[in-house]
């Protein structure tokens, strides 16, 4: 088992009871633990870098106040400052804007997309009563489609009927009229990914949003991504615009890193994030908990 980060800079920091200020000196030395400690996170290495350069200005020359140690007090300074870059609320999605409200779900393969959609789906009609129907845009997999209709037969709601044939961009379309003529609230479309980020990956996200015009654009991340989540979240941000970031499997064992390392590239506030593979794992993003948990 790892120390805890507090734990660590308590020691470093123990000799120094009794001081007024924070010196230079005795932060470099808590900077080295608390890169750690965000490496192990799997925070990626440019945000480990700006995250420490603003601890390092707040914590040196700060005055340790008489009621804690610097120890203590250092782990205040990164605890407030993780909240601040993670955002200090919950936020949840945006659903208001003329209903059908199309949310667009891009991400990798294997990423937790088709999962993701359906615990949404099944989330908006279970606890806010909505009117919600499905579509798979994904024609590169041949079982993807098929995926969604099981999941959407198995928490009870609606999928877009499968039409063999079809491009995401015409099954994009079917799935907004449908939804229109449907009278439904929320239509999810469930995007096709690729292994590794591609032009023809980033072509056919631009084409779908055109025609969907979605409201809002859901990265979905695997949590254990690691050093490779600031490129991903930044070209999905870039070439497609994201709203927000669905992160997945944060039952495992990661620390949650990348939600700190994506948030800090796009400015995009991870908004849910998922904890197993059932359709009801699905949980809003704490900040206060990830800060907890990268800190260790
Ligand atoms: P897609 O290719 O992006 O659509 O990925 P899938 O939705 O098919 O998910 C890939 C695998 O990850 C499946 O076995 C899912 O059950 C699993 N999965 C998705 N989300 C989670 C999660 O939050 N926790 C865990 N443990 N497994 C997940």
């Amino acid at each position: 088992m790892f120390e805890s980060l507090s734990d660590r800079l308590s020691g470093i920091f123990d000799k120094l009871t009794g001081r007024g200020a924070l010196s230079e000196n005795d932060v470099n030395e808590a900077m080295r633990e608390i890169r750690r400690a965000l490496i192990e996170a799997d925070v990626a290495l440019p945000v480990v870098r700006s995250f420490t350069d603003k601890v390092r200005n707040r914590a040196v020359g700060a005055e340790v106040v008489k009621s804690v140690t610097p120890g203590q007090m250092v782990v205040k300074i990164v605890h407030d400052q993780l909240i601040e870059m993670l955002g200090s609320d919950t936020r949840t999605l945006d659903l208001n804007a003329p209903a059908p409200v199309p949310i667009m779900m891009v991400g990798l393969q294997g990423s937790g997309k088709t999962t993701t959609t359906a615990k949404i789906a099944r989330r908006l009609t279970q606890r806010e009563k909505r009117k919600v129907l499905m579509a798979s845009l994904d024609t590169r997999r041949p079982a993807a489609q098929e995926q969604l209709k099981v999941l959407g037969e198995q928490n009870g709601i609606d999928t877009l009927p499968i039409v063999e044939g079809q491009g995401p961009v015409e099954i994009a379309k079917r799935a907004m009229s449908a939804a229109r003529l449907g009278g439904y609230d929320v239509v999810l479309l469930d995007t096709a990914g690729r292994i590794h980020i591609d032009e023809p990956l980033m072509i056919e996200m631009a084409e779908v949003k055109a025609a969907a015009q979605p409201h809002e654009i859901l990265l979905v991340a695997d949590s254990l991504t690691g050093q490779d989540a600031v490129n991903l979240a930044k070209n999905f941000d870039e070439r497609v615009g994201i709203t927000g970031i669905a992160l997945t499997r944060m039952d495992g064992d990661g620390r949650g890193g990348a939600a700190l390392s994506m948030q800090a590239v796009t400015g995009k506030p991870v908004k849910l994030i998922g904890t197993g593979e059932k359709s009801d794992a699905l949980e809003d993003f704490h900040p206060k908990r990830i800060a907890d948990r990268i800190l260790g």
